[in-house]
């Protein structure tokens, strides 16, 4: 049995849009009804949130940008096309990187083992100096910087599943051997970026791990990506800390989405992140929501992740659908791109 914390509170659902969004308070209150209402809840220890204070912002972001996201405090305003903020949106936005913060001290500290950070708005869009993508603040980046800075720690791997690519995840770290950023996302879709040979720069080159797919992929896709590329760089690179940008939006019923993913296979590759983690730093592993649009696939998917959180199960069950005929080539190209920086390539 692990020992699994989890971020939870209902001041997130005050981060919402005037009119209809795919990133609404409904998200969450579906992830918190099905947890609740399932066996699971009572195995998780919940984790009070903190507002995170404004240097702690700034770890990732221009103190420009925070002033600016300060000052719409009471107001609606569009920050861009798709990004919205409600009237306590910037308070709720430094109260879920402040959570995850939270989650990041009680890991570290040996209260818990593992936990999910199940906050919003999602972060993994979001750039040093402007929103994106329904991001405000960069929670994993924020997140990943402060146990380096608070705890001295010198390797983090984020693993971000997302359908869509972190471009601020990886922006904030490219030119950081510090943290190795892996993105398994749709290619091309939104936002554009995530290609192969975007691999680092400088000290930080071959430490971004791009796997852009198409359509279409489903959990045994998922599952041989983990086998192929994320376990065996992980295993090379020693990480202290494994952080995952959970989002939801590559199940098969996702409205944004065009992946296949089953509840099975949300268990399936956090089985496989487990996997790791227990072999290279205590089990030691930080979930993080970032998007997923379907209410069935974030609840039940939510709670497959911590059900492998839980026990530790490392048996994988996941659909009868196989491996996409590309997904070899793909796999082939990732190896390519990063020959020259991994001994496992
Ligand atoms: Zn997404």
């Amino acid at each position: 049995m692990k020992n699994t914390g989890i971020i939870m509170d209902n001041r997130y659902l005050e981060h919402k849009a005037a009119f209809h969004h795919p990133e609404n308070p409904q998200r969450l209150e579906a992830i918190y009804k099905g947890i609740k209402e399932n066996e699971i809840f009572e195995k998780l220890l919940l984790i009070e949130p903190r507002i995170a204070d404004k240097e702690e912002i700034a770890l990732i972001h221009d103190y420009q940008y925070i002033d600016e996201i300060e000052s719409y405090a009471g107001s609606q305003k569009m920050l861009d096309a798709d990004t919205y903020l409600s009237e306590r949106s910037p308070e709720i936005a430094r109260l879920a990187a402040g959570g995850l913060l939270n989650l990041v001290d009680a890991v570290i500290s040996g209260r818990i083992t593992n936990g999910f950070a199940l906050i919003r708005p999602p972060g993994h869009h979001a750039e040093k100096d402007r929103a994106m993508g329904f991001c405000i603040y960069n929670n994993i980046a924020i997140g990943a910087r402060y146990a380096m800075a608070r705890y001295c720690l010198e390797r983090i791997a984020i693993i971000d599943w997302d359908l869509h690519h972190g471009n601020g995840t990886q922006n904030a770290f490219y030119a950081d051997p510090g943290v190795l950023y892996f993105s398994i996302h749709q290619y091309p879709h939104y936002p554009g970026t995530g290609a192969f040979s975007e691999i680092g720069t400088g000290k930080g080159e071959g430490f971004n791990i791009n796997i852009p797919l198409s359509s279409g992929h489903g959990d045994a896709d998922y599952c041989l990506i983990f086998d192929e590329i994320i376990s065996p760089v992980c295993r090379e690179f020693q990480p202290q800390l494994i952080m995952v940008s959970a989002g939801f939006d590559i199940y098969f019923m996702d409205p944004l989405g065009g992946m296949q993913v089953t509840e099975k296979g949300f268990g399936a590759i956090t089985s496989k992140i487990i996997s790791i983690a227990d072999d290279l730093c205590a089990g030691n592993l930080i979930c993080v929501l970032e998007g997923g649009y379907n209410l069935e696939g974030l609840a039940q998917g939510t709670i497959e992740v911590l059900n492998k959180m839980v026990t530790g199960e490392k048996k994988i069950e996941i659909s009868e659908r196989g491996i996409s005929s590309d997904l070899p080539e793909i796999i082939k190209k990732v190896k390519q791109s990063h020959k020259g920086y991994w001994k496992c390539f």
